[in-house]
């Protein structure tokens, strides 16, 4: 590979951290590119200007983008990334990609115009690209509202000589999440009828922004190798999984890293206090202060964390079985999540019925989650299939164990501690049930109980474990470069 060759590199995502976040793909596109750039590469993100991207930003841009049969107004503007990295301070753009009508509203999904909405999107980040003259060698794409881009690209750009050698990544965050809508789709990307076959955009009577990634971009990924492997099975192919298998050649893992300047416990301003594997007796500390603010009676008992969407993937029925048996083990039990009502409801039932084990927020709360990694002694994410995850790695950072079920990137991650040899990071079951879920929880806590010292160990050996994006970032560079070759047909590793 050319090593000293500066990539251009456009990361195209629905949210970005700190700006707006849902998940986990937020972490992703706010982390890769810092760690793309400590490598050396021109990189820079887009991603749409939703009312809660607060703040003035620059102005940069503005032009017309034909919807139906109407101009729409795009207006570009620019914010950073701002980061440190060996004493430097850097900046990475956010191009932020505005219109009124479709993005200045209170949420970031789940409107009646969803697919209009990111084919505007899709088409506004290729529109500005001669605008701001920036020509990446690779669009890098991420779930299904940048899967337009990849389409578009290949059948009505790529005439025009600025777009002809720009490759593009497609990587699949979650492909429970498809963006699979109506006909009239085709009309919003401004596409004609003939995309409307298995071959091309349709995917069982709907347009796919989902295929039109997978089906269109020169590579693809996911986000773990166990999860690359799983969606070629009908168990977790979302239906998808013939054309994976048909595409498995250009299909790869690359699990995610976080950001270890922003998750790091040794100054993170959000715990209550700070402490890293040399003094890891002042997680107590935190722990304390999380029982208080949670409402929980001060302990020593081992604290539980789960901080999720409360949404069916995670788990959480398994969780809501196995409740009362769980609540009859020494432990207490601090969930922080936001999801589906029907979960919602059954917390706050829990937290009625359990006030002195259980303490439950329910809402989105970055500084609460950092406050709940670092205060708890186990994580839990006994997920029914998790792409990646960034729960478990967040924990380890913070010398929290994690207690998962071992599925896509939590396989990949956790090893089941053994307490013989002293190996594994974590606890962890494979059969997706609540005597697994019950036994794991039990290993944990009976050696919480019995081991302090060992536990002490462990918590050391997870804090000391590197999930940066050190190494996971050179291997999107071997990618990026994989798609150029495709793309262009010229040897470029
Ligand atoms: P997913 O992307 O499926 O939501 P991940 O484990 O990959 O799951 O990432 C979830 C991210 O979102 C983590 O950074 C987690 O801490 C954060 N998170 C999830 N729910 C909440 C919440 N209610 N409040 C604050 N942060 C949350």
């Amino acid at each position: 590979m050319p090593e000293n060759k500066k990539l251009k590199i456009l990361i195209v995502s629905a949210e970005v951290a700190p700006f707006a976040k849902t998940g986990g793909l937020a972490d992703v596109a706010g982390s890769l590119p810092q760690a793309l750039f400590a490598k050396g590469h021109d990189v820079r993100v887009a991603m749409p200007r939703y009312r809660k991207v607060a703040g003035q930003h620059e102005y940069v841009a503005d032009f017309s983008i034909l919807m139906d049969s109407r101009k729409e107004t795009c207006i570009i503007r620019k914010s950073n990334i701002s980061f440190t990295e060996k004493g430097n301070d850097n900046k990475i753009p956010v191009y932020l990609i505005d219109n009124y009508q479709y993005f200045d509203r209170e949420h970031l999904y789940c409107y009646f115009d969803e697919a209009e909405r990111f084919a505007f999107f899709d088409k506004a980040v290729l529109e500005m690209l001669p605008i701001i003259d920036f020509k990446p060698d690779v669009i890098h794409c991420n779930d299904w509202q940048s899967g337009g881009i990849c389409l578009l690209l290949k059948e009505k750009y790529k005439q025009n000589p600025f777009y002809s050698n720009i490759s593009t990544v497609y990587t699949v965050h979650n492909l429970q999440y498809q963006g699979n809508y109506s006909e009239d789709t085709l009309k919003h990307l401004g596409l004609d009828k003939s995309y409307f076959t298995p071959e091309k955009a349709e995917f069982y009577g709907t347009v796919s922004f989902t295929k039109a990634g997978l089906n269109y971009a020169d590579i693809i990924n996911s986000v773990s190798e166990t999860y690359a492997k799983e969606i070629q099975t009908e168990e977790y192919g979302e239906r998808f999984e013939g054309l994976l298998k048909q595409r498995s050649k250009d299909l790869y893992g690359i699990v995610n890293g976080i950001s270890y300047e922003e998750f790091n416990p040794a100054a993170d301003p959000r715990i209550y206090k700070n402490y890293d594997a040399d003094s890891v007796n002042d997680k107590k500390e935190n722990k304390y202060r999380l029982q208080k603010e949670m409402g929980l009676p001060r302990s020593d008992l081992p604290v539980m964390g789960l901080i999720s969407r409360l949404v069916g993937q995670k788990g959480l029925d398994l969780m809501c079985e196995a409740f009362d048996q769980i609540m009859k083990y020494d432990l207490q039990f601090v969930l922080l999540g936001t999801g589906d009502e029907y979960f919602e409801n059954l917390f706050k039932d829990i937290r009625k019925k359990y006030p002195k084990k259980v303490g439950v927020f329910l809402g989105f709360n970055a500084d609460l989650a950092q406050k709940i990694y670092a205060g708890c002694d186990m994580f839990l994410m006994p997920s029914r299939f998790e792409p990646c995850g960034l729960g478990q790695l967040i924990s380890l950072r913070y010398g929290t164990i994690p207690i998962v079920r071992a599925t896509g990137g939590l396989a990949d991650t956790i090893k089941d501690f053994n307490p013989k040899t002293g190996e594994g990071n974590g606890f962890s079951f494979k059969e997706y049930s609540p005597k697994e879920l019950l036994k794991t929880i039990n290993r944990a806590v009976e050696y919480y109980r019995k081991e302090p010292e060992g536990w002490k160990e462990l918590v050391k050996r997870a804090m000391q474990e590197d999930y940066s994006w050190e190494h996971s970032a050179g291997e999107y560079i071997k990618l990026y470069y994989r798609a150029m070759e495709k793309n262009t047909g010229r040897k470029e590793l």
